[in-house]
């Protein structure tokens, strides 16, 4: 982890680091950016986030939105039309529910449309600021497996197993490092090992193509 941060500060930062930085950790733009931006790449993610932002920024006037409105300003990120339809659920429950205000515990985010574990975690840690979780995406689960911390072949097991696995303080680093460098070297194919800062200590599980 400790090489890793280091060789992390020269990267692009993922889209919803950037979000939750740029917007000073507004827990309301982490959770819509982080919900627009599953299967979807960043580049895409920041720009849709940047237009929804532009025209909405609390749960109130974008709950307001229509959805084919906010269908048009997410569009082209992956499942644009489900996604409207979450967002719009989502401000609608915040602001029944939670008082306008987005939740700080697991519990209560995973009652929101469209919120899975991921975008819970990646919301208390980036914006809440949690020390006690960790955010498994695709690229963690791949790298984590890769690097032979964990053998697991689902995401949730992948948490499950690295909150013991993984000493407490990087907890809320995991997901930044790995996906920044899974978006960069540790790619799902053709990973770069020959550039890679931990390839002596990486036993490349599963790695058939490097
Ligand atoms: S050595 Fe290769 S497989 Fe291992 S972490 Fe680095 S890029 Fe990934």
């Amino acid at each position: 982890m400790r090489r890793l941060g280091r060789a992390v500060g020269a990267l692009e930062e993922p889209a919803v680091e950037k979000i939750a930085k740029d917007q000073k950790e507004d827990p309301f733009q982490v959770l819509i950016a982080t919900m627009l931006s599953a299967q979807t790449r960043d580049a895409v993610t920041h720009a849709a986030s940047t237009r929804l932002f532009r025209v909405a920024r609390t749960p109130r006037t974008m709950g307001r939105l229509p959805v084919d409105e906010i269908e048009r300003l997410i569009y082209p990120v992956s499942f644009y039309r489900h996604k409207a339809v979450h967002v719009q659920a989502t401000c609608e429950q915040i602001l029944s529910r939670f008082g306008g205000r987005v939740p700080d515990t697991m519990d209560a985010l995973l009652t929101l449309p469209g919120v899975g574990r991921k975008t819970a975690n990646l919301v208390l840690i980036l914006a809440h600021q949690s020390p006690d979780n960790i955010c498994v995406d695709t690229h963690v689960h791949r790298i984590s497996n890769r690097l032979g911390w964990v053998i697991t072949r689902t995401p949730d097991e992948t948490e499950q197993a690295l909150y013991r696995v993984v000493p407490r303080k990087w907890w809320p680093l995991v997901n930044l490092y790995l996906v920044t460098w899974g978006q960069n070297v540790c790619r799902p194919v053709y990973p770069r090992c020959d550039v890679c800062v931990v390839a002596d200590l990486c036993p490349r599980i599963g790695v058939r193509k490097p």
